[in-house]
Parts: C-alpha cells; sequence; structure tokens
C-alpha cells in the first residue's frame, strides 16, 4: 500500500514506528542499514580532467605553441640556446598548470569547509522525547516536528497537523503554498498527496509531525537531484572585472610582442629569434595567474570572515560585502541580546514593577487569566533535560510562559486544542485551550493588534468596556513602558463554545500589559561607531513599536539626532515609491511596525538610490527581501532554513557586529588584490626595459627572456599571494565605502607601479648590468658572445637586482600611502615565506649548475649583491617620500 492512502497509525505501523518515534539502539540500526540522509553530490568534472585543463586553455597552448618553435629552432639553427628555452617555457606551463590548480582547488575546498560548518538540524521524536538531530542522522520511521521556516528533512508521511501550509516550488516548481492535512488521500502519486511532505520543500506555515518513510537518494527530491544537481557557481564582479583585465593585458602583451618582433626584423636578428622574443614577452606580460590567485584571495577571505562567525554563501558576496553602503538590521537579537526578562506590568488600570509580583500574588489571582495566557499562549517546546522539562523557543515566550506559570501555578488541568500561529504581519497569536471552566481562547501580541479583537478591559474595579478613554489609557501606558526600551505585549481572553475556533478573536477582554526588557548586545555600539566612521549607513527595520526602537536605537548610538524621522507600518503602506525615496533621504531614519513584507520595499527603494545593501531577517517572510539585498543575511541561531537558503551571509552567532567585520574583511580583500597587483606589475617595466635598451642602443641583451620569465613565473608568483592574504587595515574602516563603478586598476595603481617602482626597478637592474660589464672593462659598442662568462654574470646581476628590489617592493606595497615604518614587517607571515620562497629560487639560479644552464647565469660576486640591495634601500626612501609628499597633500 501506498504510504499516503494507509491511515496515520497505519502508516506508523507500516514502518515499524510509533508515535513516540523509534528508539536510540533501532535508530542506530537503521542508520547503518539505510545510510545516512543526505544527497549524494553527482560527480563534477574528475579532478584529473580538471587538472589537464590548467594545461589546455588559451594561453597554455600559446606557449605550447612556443615551446615547439624553440625546438624546431634548435634543429634547424642548433648552439643558439633554442632548446633551453623550449624546455623553460614547458616548465613554465606545467609550474604554472599546478600553481593554478593548486590555488582553484584550494580555493574550492575553503568554499567546501564553510557548507560543513552549518548543518541542517531538525527537532524528532526519540523514545517519546524531544531531541535534536543532524539532517543526516533521520532514519525511516524517525518522527521529525516540522514548523514555519524549516526545510522538510526527508519524505515525511504527517501524523499531525496544525494550519501547516507548504512550498513545493524546488520539487513540482509550484511557487504557491499548498495546505497539508494528516487524513489520508487517494491521490495517485506522493507528489500530489495532501498528506505527504517531501524533503527540499520548506514550511510556510503552520507546524506539523510527520513519520518519514524515504531519506537521502530515495527521497523524491533525491531522485531529481541527480537530473538538476549543477554546479552553478557564479562569478563575482570582481572576478569578471580580473578576467577582462586578463584579456586586455593579454592583448597588450601581444600588441607589444608583434612590434617587437618587427622591431628585431627591422634591426636584422635572426627571425626564429625575434619570434621567440615575441612569444617570450606575450608569456611574461600575460598574467594567467591572476584570476586563480584573485579566487583564492576570496576564498582566504570567506574562512577569515567563517572565523569572526559570518559565514559567506557565495564567493561574490565578499566583494559586495565590501561595498556594502547600507545595513537595514533588525532590532531583536541581531542589535540586543534577545534575552527577555519580564521588567514592568500594567494590570488593573495601574503599573506593577516585576520585584512586585511574589508579594502580591494573592491580589492577582484576581487577573489569573492574564498569566494563564502567558503561560500557554506560545509556540514554546517542552524537551526533556537533564531530567526536567525545560522550554526550548523564543526567550520572550519563555520569559511570559515563566512568569505566568509563576502566579497561574498548576495548569495541568489546561490543555491546547488548536491555534493560530504568530506571524509578523498579524502581530498577534491566539491558542484555544480546554480549561477546567470550559473553553477559551487566548491572544497575545502587539497592543496596537490586540485591541482590534477587544471589547472590554479588566481594571481593578473590573471588567468595563473598552471605550476611546480607556484605549487612551492603554495607549499611554504602552508608549511609558516603550519609551523606556521595553518590549511591550499585550493579552487578551474570552471565553467560547465547543464550536469555538482560535479565529474567534472578537468581543475579547484586554487582560493586561507585560513590558520586557532586552538589553542590548555590548559589541553592538561599538560596531555601530565603526560603521559610522566608515561611512556606513545603518537603518533599524524593527517589528517593535516606534517608541521602543527609538529607546534602544539612542541607547546603542545609532539616532543621535533629537528628531530622527520614525515611519510606521501604516505610514509605509500609504506612501508611493517616490515618497519612501525621498523619506530616506533623512539624515537619520528608523522604521517600527514593520512586516517583513515591507522589509523588501524599503530594501529596493535604497536600492533605487544607488545605495549597496544589506539586510537582515531570520522567518519565511523576509526570504523576498534577503533576496532582492544586495547582501542578503540570515541569522544562523534564530534564522529559519529559508531564511539562510535565501541569505548570502549567516551570522553564526546572531550579531550585528559580525556583520561589520565581514564588511571589514571584504574592503580587505579588494586592497589585498590592489597590493598584489602593484607587486606584480611593478616588475613589469624592468622586464621590458632592458629589451628596449637592447634594440634602441645596441648594447648586448640584459634580460634574457627565459630570465623574464624566472621572475614572473617564478619568484613573484608566492610575494604576490603572499599579499593577497593581508590581514585588515584598521584605516579600512576609516573611510566611505568604495563607489560601486570604481576600478580595481586604477590610474593611481598603474602609475604607481609602471611609472614609478617600475622604473626605478628598472634603473637599478640596468645599473647592476653595467656595473659588472663596466668592472670587466666592457666598452659601448663591443659585442659580447651569449656564452661569454662576462656576460652571463652581467644578466645575472641584472635579474638578481630585479629580485632584490622586488624583495623590498613586497613591503613597500603592503599600503599606498602609509610609511614602511608604520606598516612594519609583520603580521603576515606568509610574506616572509614568500620572499624565502623567492631568495632560494635565485639562488637556485644563479649558483647550481643546472640552474645556470636553464637560465644562462653565472655566479655573481658580493659587490653586485651590495649595489642591488643599496638600489633597493634607495627606492625604499623614495618611495618614502613619495609617501611623504602624498600624505602631506592629503592633510592639506
Ligand atoms: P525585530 O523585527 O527588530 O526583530 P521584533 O522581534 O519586535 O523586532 P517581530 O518579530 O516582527 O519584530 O514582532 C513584531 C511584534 O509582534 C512585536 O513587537 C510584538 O509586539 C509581537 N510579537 C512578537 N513575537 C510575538 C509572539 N511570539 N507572540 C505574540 N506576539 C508577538
Amino acid at each position: 500500500m501506498r504510504i499516503h492512502s494507509l491511515s496515520a497509525e497505519q502508516a506508523l505501523a507500516s514502518l515499524n514506528s510509533s508515535a513516540a518515534g523509534l528508539d536510540a539502539s533501532e535508530a542506530a540500526r537503521r542508520l547503518a542499514e539505510y545510510g545516512a540522509n543526505y544527497l549524494e553530490e553527482v560527480e563534477r568534472q574528475h579532478l584529473l580532467l580538471r587538472f589537464a585543463q590548467e594545461f589546455t586553455h588559451f594561453f597554455a597552448i600559446i606557449l605550447w605553441i612556443g615551446a615547439v618553435l624553440a625546438f624546431v629552432a634548435e634543429h634547424f639553427d642548433p648552439g643558439q640556446g633554442m632548446a633551453r628555452l623550449g624546455v623553460a617555457i614547458v616548465g613554465v606551463v606545467i609550474i604554472n598548470g599546478i600553481f593554478s590548480f593548486w590555488q582553484e582547488y584550494k580555493a574550492e575546498r575553503a568554499v567546501e569547509a564553510l557548507r560543513q560548518l552549518l548543518p541542517q538540524k531538525v527537532k524528532a521524536l526519540r523514545a517519546g522525547e524531544i531531541v535534536g538531530l543532524l539532517a543526516s542522522e533521520l532514519v525511516p520511521g524517525d518522527i521529525v516536528l516540522l514548523e514555519e521556516g524549516d526545510f522538510v528533512p526527508a519524505d515525511c508521511r504527517l501524523t499531525e497537523v496544525f494550519g501547516l501550509r507548504v512550498n513545493l516550488s524546488t520539487v513540482t516548481g509550484e511557487s504557491l503554498a499548498k495546505a497539508r492535512t494528516a487524513e489520508s488521500s487517494s491521490e495517485e502519486s506522493p507528489l500530489q498527496a495532501r498528506n505527504v511532505v517531501l524533503a527540499g520543500t520548506s514550511v510556510v506555515s503552520g507546524q506539523g509531525r510527520g513519520v518519514v518513510y524515504a531519506t537521502g537518494m530515495r527521497t523524491e527530491f533525491g531522485r531529481i537531484a541527480h537530473l538538476t544537481q549543477t554546479a552553478g557557481e557564479t562569478v563575482s564582479p570582481l572576478q569578471r572585472e580580473i578576467a577582462r583585465l586578463s584579456r586586455i593585458v593579454a592583448g597588450l602583451a601581444t600588441g607589444m610582442g608583434v612590434l617587437l618582433f618587427f622591431a628585431g626584423q627591422a634591426m636584422g636578428l635572426p627571425a626564429w629569434e625575434n619570434l621567440l622574443f615575441a612569444i617570450g614577452i606575450i608569456v611574461a606580460n600575460v598574467p594567467e595567474g591572476l584570476l586563480p590567485t584573485v579566487t583564492l584571495s576570496l576564498a582566504m577571505a570567506t574562512q577569515r570572515m567563517a572565523r569572526r562567525n559570518a559565514l559567506v554563501r557565495h564567493l561574490p558576496a565578499v566583494e559586495a560585502l565590501g561595498s556594502t553602503t547600507v545595513i537595514c538590521s533588525d532590532k531583536t537579537g541581531t542589535l540586543t541580546q534577545n534575552r527577555m526578562s519580564v521588567q514592568r506590568l500594567w494590570i488593573g488600570g495601574a503599573f506593577m514593577p516585576r520585584s512586585d509580583l511574589p508579594t502580591r500574588a494573592h491580589v492577582l489571582q484576581e487577573h489569573r487569566q492574564l498569566f494563564i495566557n502567558a503561560a500557554l499562549c506560545h509556540n514554546l517546546k517542552a524537551v526533556e533535560e537533564a531530567g526536567r522539562q525545560a522550554l526550548h523557543g523564543d526567550p520572550m515566550e519563555i520569559a511570559l510562559a515563566e512568569i505566568g506559570r509563576e502566579i497561574a501555578g498548576d495548569l495541568a488541568a489546561f490543555s491546547r486544542i488548536d491555534e493560530i500561529p504568530f506571524d509578523t504581519d498579524r502581530k498577534r497569536m491566539s491558542v484555544l485551550a480546554e480549561t477546567p471552566h470550559g473553553r477559551m481562547l487566548y491572544c497575545k501580541g502587539a497592543l496596537e493588534s490586540v485591541l482590534t479583537s477587544c471589547r472590554f478591559i479588566h481594571l481593578d474595579a473590573g471588567l468595563a468596556p473598552l471605550d476611546p478613554a480607556a484605549r487612551t489609557r492603554l495607549l499611554a501606558a504602552q508608549d511609558e513602558m516603550a519609551g523606556a526600551g521595553l518590549r511591550v505585549l499585550a493579552f487578551a481572553h474570552r471565553a467560547v463554545d465547543e464550536a469555538g475556533s482560535p479565529g474567534d478573536e472578537q468581543d475579547m477582554i484586554l487582560a493586561g500589559l507585560i513590558g520586557l526588557e532586552d538589553p542590548p548586545r555590548a559589541e553592538v555600539p561599538d560596531a555601530i561607531a565603526r560603521c559610522h566612521a566608515a561611512g556606513i549607513r545603518i537603518i533599524m527595520v524593527t517589528g517593535d513599536h516606534p517608541r521602543t526602537g527609538v529607546a534602544i536605537a539612542r541607547q546603542i548610538g545609532l539616532l543621535r539626532s533629537e528628531q530622527p524621522l520614525v515611519v510606521d507600518g501604516e505610514q509605509l503602506r500609504l506612501m508611493s515609491p517616490t515618497q519612501l525615496q525621498l523619506a530616506l533621504d533623512a539624515p537619520e531614519i528608523l522604521f517600527a511596525r514593520v512586516a517583513a513584507e515591507q522589509k523588501m520595499r524599503i530594501v529596493e527603494a535604497l536600492k533605487k538610490k544607488g545605495e549597496i545593501v544589506a539586510v537582515t531577517g531570520d522567518g519565511v517572510n523576509d526570504a523576498p527581501a534577503l533576496k532582492t539585498a544586495d547582501i542578503g543575511i540570515a541569522m544562523g541561531i534564530s534564522g529559519t532554513d529559508v531564511a539562510k537558503e535565501a541569505a548570502d551571509l549567516i551570522l553564526l552567532d546572531d550579531n550585528f557586529a559580525s556583520i561589520v567585520a565581514a564588511i571589514e574583511e571584504g574592503r580587505a580583500v579588494f586592497e589585498n588584490i590592489r597590493k598584489f597587483l602593484t607587486y606584480i606589475l611593478s616588475s613589469n617595466i624592468p622586464e621590458l626595459v632592458p629589451y628596449l635598451a637592447f634594440v634602441l642602443f645596441r648594447i648586448p641583451l640584459p634580460l634574457t627572456i627565459i630570465q623574464i620569465l624566472a621572475v614572473d613565473l617564478g619568484t613573484d608568483m608566492l610575494p604576490a599571494l603572499a599579499l593577497g592574504a593581508e590581514k585588515p587595515d584598521p584605516a579600512v574602516m576609516q573611510r566611505p565605502p568604495r563607489a560601486p563603478n570604481e576600478r580595481l586598476l586604477s590610474w593611481g595603481l598603474i602609475a604607481r607601479a609602471y611609472l614609478f617602482l617600475g622604473v626605478l626597478e628598472a634603473a637599478a637592474a640596468m645599473l647592476a648590468f653595467f656595473f659588472v660589464l663596466d668592472a670587466a672593462g666592457w666598452h659601448y659598442g663591443q659585442l659580447l658572445d651569449r656564452f661569454d662568462p662576462v656576460y652571463l654574470q652581467a644578466t645575472s646581476a641584472c635579474l638578481a637586482t630585479i629580485v632584490v628590489m622586488q624583495v623590498i617592493n613586497v613591503f613597500l606595497c603592503r599600503h599606498p600611502r602609509r610609511s614602511l615604518l608604520a606598516c612594519g614587517f609583520g603580521g603576515n607571515g606568509y610574506l616572509w615565506l614568500g620572499i624565502v620562497a623567492e631568495l632560494a629560487v635565485i639562488v637556485l639560479i644563479l649558483y647550481t649548475p643546472s640552474g645556470n644552464w636553464l637560465f644562462g647565469t653565472a655566479a655573481i660576486g658580493g659587490t653586485t649583491w651590495l649595489l642591488a640591495i643599496a638600489c633597493a634601500a634607495l627606492m625604499c626612501v623614495l618611495e618614502e617620500l613619495r609617501k611623504l609628499s602624498i600624505r602631506q597633500t592629503r592633510g592639506a
């Protein structure tokens, strides 16, 4: 029999389970038999295939052609060192391929590791007790508890349902929420059965219980997952810009190569040589390694963010974070601690502090209904913990339920029959209960919302009609509590007959108000100050009362002006998009009593104003706003699965301060990429100038092609990567956000790299070359054989000087303006590792026979090294002076 055509009891029996669920040993046995409940990932491209691709892309093919040409040249014109060039080019392709593969693999691993950080959790019933499990631990026969915002973890036959509606779009493509029941159904397919919820779909509202009948790949979703799983990685704008940049530079390099080919031809140099030189120039200047390096620095940033409790779900989010200009933040739990404690009550027409309750418990019996309400009307779950019943759920409800139990006493004779759960649009919830005095309906929520259902008020003098005067008193009482930053809940009740439903919210009796305190998080004021310093605007968008919102906002330093603009949900509803955009021009604005749907309007208006918007959310209804925003931020602890799925960033600690940390890291990545771009572009000039000098002044060639490759794809690589891993500089949060259209490669950066640092390096390299020649008695116009020891030493000096200059340059590139002394040499161990590797490579090239053979080098003496070091020191001084003058002009 199909499970959906059975009754709930039969369905349980058919799975050898019961309403109390499986016991632990049976669950363990089934886990071993049926396997873990997760979708096996469809094998992506085989690793070997992906490795092979590193050697077959466009640039690699150009290089292969170069290598073949070199070997062909050796064949026709032996003894000119062409074979060596061929070997070197092949070496370059291989090293470069391995390096790129390693970087991409590492980046992918980093992103994968993030996914593991936040496994899906579920509530299940085992041996009659509610337990928290990983979704992967579910087995057929388990009873799962579902509520609003949950992803259904496995295919389940429902056994108990309260207003459950599910969104099936992931499985059937239909986006309209569908109601679900526990009755048996006569449908053919489980896809249509109204008593089945399928893995991968989500609960839009209500609650329910169901027995798992299929897990992992045996679920309907598992079956279609094979068809639909794709590596749908999105490419970030930054990655796109880098790819574009690489192409432009490649085009330029190719142009230059062609130009040099013809220059060589005009000088009457052998055509082979010119061709290979052209290829060499192209190889040296094409930034093949740029994209993997950028991807890896983005991935490393995600790891640093995760360490600071911000989990990025897609790489592009890293840079959007870096350019965030506005954060729209919830209040409860994000800015505040979500540790609720009852502070004041308004009962019978007067205020009473919480501390008076124990002494007045007997008086309060008259108002017992309010406390029964607080004790019953909630969405909490009683979980067995260390031998006693603990309440799990919303801290506000826990605080209210505890105070309710304290005063109302034993409620064993009361039972809940039905409910309308809380939702942010209605801002109230209702519970229908069976009591010793008949059926009662209890409602609690925001005062404005509860008032719409009330006709009476319970005052000390007895029941009174809720006339305008009483309303005014109530609202004034709420204003007073809210003004002190308290969150105010109103309570109402009425008796109903046997046919009553939780929807009978009319003619109710308003029993009183309770004010709860939720202190701000300690880190938040500082985080807000940092945002202000960083030019980031923060807008509180709360469901709470405007006065509560304003009071909390003032406590945390979010509102500073006397007259901030406060817009409530009702006003927002009446505003046109244009009016909303204009309202957002106010220097300080706060949105209160906002429904989740309205968040989306605020986000849209801000985006229209050209802002890069980050928005927080945790409920199902927040998902559209999270998706619309540039950065959707979901809460890791209190957020629903649906919100997390819609978000780009998940806060593992629900803390606003973690958003600020993530923004800081996002900004740092952009700076880091600029740092390593400056670094690798600088060395292009000393690679080019020697050849120009050779062509224009007819001197021996100071730097050979193989030596250029040694720098670009050998010594420069690791230090560049280390610059990509720099920690955020404290000053990144003291600048306004980067303009969205600001280019990575600015003219300032190009000028600094090419026209300043690059020129200095080129001058030093040429100086070292002539220094060695001069010491050997060379005079202008004298030709040198390419195997002449003097010539070999001179080119080696040129190469070594470039490397020494780059060693210093790493430190100069750590900041475009700040002094080296202020930046210091510490804080990034990778830099030193990179430098050690760089020096090791150059020592191998200069001082080993195979290094000498392959790169056409010879050992150089101590004086040459000293000269190189002196040049590097001079560059350092000149760069310091340049930075100083920039700081002074900026300061002025
Ligand atoms: P924020 O949106 O900043 O987190 P919030 O938690 O107050 O603030 P909502 O959760 O949308 O926002 O709640 C809106 C209002 O609904 C609350 O101010 C409160 O009056 C009422 N409310 C919240 N939770 C419940 C609940 N569990 N039962 C009844 N009413 C509630």
